[in-house]
């Protein structure tokens, strides 16, 4: 389940300040890939495929490559970073993040076209520390601190303003090479049972899904034991999922427990869709998990509004099954894992009377956070909430926290 959708599907057309972000095409380009974007929904291609009309995939296809050709044109490397970037740069994420894919690859950042670095998936065991401190990362934080991001391909997260910047000290060559690793997220399925309109979602061009790009379905019990097996220094946060549901993992609750136990004092947490709650199984396999958070992303008041994103998704069954988690882990004594529902706002879920009426079923559920997400998605976002309007400030402090107090 993708937490930061933020960072996944498009390139932000303006930051979390409301900056414009410059770029080769700039906004000009957002908005032509937007506008694509558009006249894929008019013409409901999604919807006439799947009603059996497959001769208009090629068409719904091309358009999708013409959109995501024009991200790389927008996103495409030129030049010093400095130029062009209004995000955090040099890019923080190798200096702090090692992201671990299902099939073993270890990819620079969390995105689907962040470039794969090194590998787990090897015979002989790999110790954590040789891959953070071996030659592929050192190569990438150089190329950072030289402004220099021939290597990031399509990857857009030097410009996430969600992250914050390197700091001095992060950018002396001596704790370079060698810094603290405070993130490890850990993916353990790449596969999803929701059709969101996203680079993992169903609908997307075969060819182009994230999925496709990997080697296996679901991560191995055996790549996961070599991966707890090569922990050889302390991580500050460990997240189990990226793409995909990861509830989906027949074994997810004992990847839990086997990292919970390799690495007790590290706060460890997922990010769902929210489908799998329903099931009595999962939800007793999350209470013996040792997680201290569950994120879930609901994205809507009612059906209707809910489904437009979350394609395939039923919101009462998944209300259900938090409302269920909330009572079992009641029963049971236990403080954790915390239930966080974060609300992404789009343009069709975001009106007082259906933010009023989230948050009401938010309290009779007994979530232990409720907060807002802002989408990047530029043709998709909400309109209302936009960083430094009267709006947004309305509800600044109603914004989703990770970890929150
Ligand atoms: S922008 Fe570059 S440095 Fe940053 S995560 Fe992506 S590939 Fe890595
Ligand atoms: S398709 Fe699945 S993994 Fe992708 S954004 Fe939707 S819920 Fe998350």
């Amino acid at each position: 389940m993708v937490l930061a959708h933020e960072k996944r599907h498009m390139p932000l057309a303006q930051d979390i300040d409301g900056r414009q972000i410059p770029g080769k095409g700039g906004v000009q380009s957002m908005k032509g890939a937007a506008s694509l974007r558009i006249l894929r929904a008019r013409l409901g291609l999604d919807r006439q495929i799947a009603a059996g009309r497959t001769w208009l995939r090629p068409l719904r296809d091309g358009l999708w490559l013409i959109e995501r050709l024009r991200q790389i044109t927008f996103l495409a490397p030129a030049g010093p970073l400095g130029a062009r970037a209004a995000g955090a740069y040099p890019c923080p994420v190798p200096f702090r993040e090692m992201v671990i894919n299902c099939d073993g690859t270890v990819a620079c950042g969390s995105t689907g076209y962040a470039p794969v670095l090194d590998s787990f998936d090897t015979s002989s065991s790999v110790r954590l520390s040789d891959i953070w401190e071996g030659p592929s990362f050192k190569a990438m934080r150089a190329r950072m601190l030289s402004n220099d991001a021939s290597g990031c391909a399509g990857c857009m997260l030097f410009r996430c303003p969600n992250f914050s910047p390197l700091s001095d000290a992060e950018q002396r060559p001596s704790i370079a090479d060698h810094p603290p690793l405070e993130h490890v997220l850990i993916e353990p399925t790449a596969c999803c049972d929701l059709d969101c309109p996203s680079i993992c979602g169903r609908s997307y061009p075969k060819a182009l899904r994230v999925l496709s790009r990997r080697r296996t379905r679901f991560m191995s019990m055996d790549l996961f034991a070599r991966i707890v097996a090569g922990i050889d220094r302390p991580i500050r946060t460990i997240g189990l999922y990226n793409y995909g549901e990861p509830l989906l993992h027949p074994n997810f609750s004992t990847i839990c427990k086997s990292m919970r136990e390799r690495c007790p004092s590290a706060y460890m947490y997922t990010s769902t869709n929210g489908t799998r709650m329903a099931d009595l199984g999962v939800r007793k396999g999350l209470l013996e998990s040792g997680l201290d958070d569950i994120v879930l992303s609901v994205d809507g008041a009612t059906q209707e509004t809910y489904g437009a994103y979350r394609r395939g998704g039923r919101l009462e069954s998944i209300l259900d099954g938090m409302r269920q988690f909330r009572q079992e882990r009641e029963r049971a004594g236990l403080q954790r894992p915390r239930l966080l529902w974060r609300y992404l706002l789009f343009s069709w879920n975001d009106s007082e009377e259906e933010l009023a009426c989230a948050e009401r079923i938010a309290r009779d559920v007994g979530v232990d956070h409720f907060g807002y997400g802002l989408s990047d998605l530029p043709d998709l976002a909400s309109r209302t909430y936009l960083p430094g309007t009267p709006a947004y400030e309305r509800i600044r402090s109603r914004l989703f926290r990770q970890n929150p107090t």
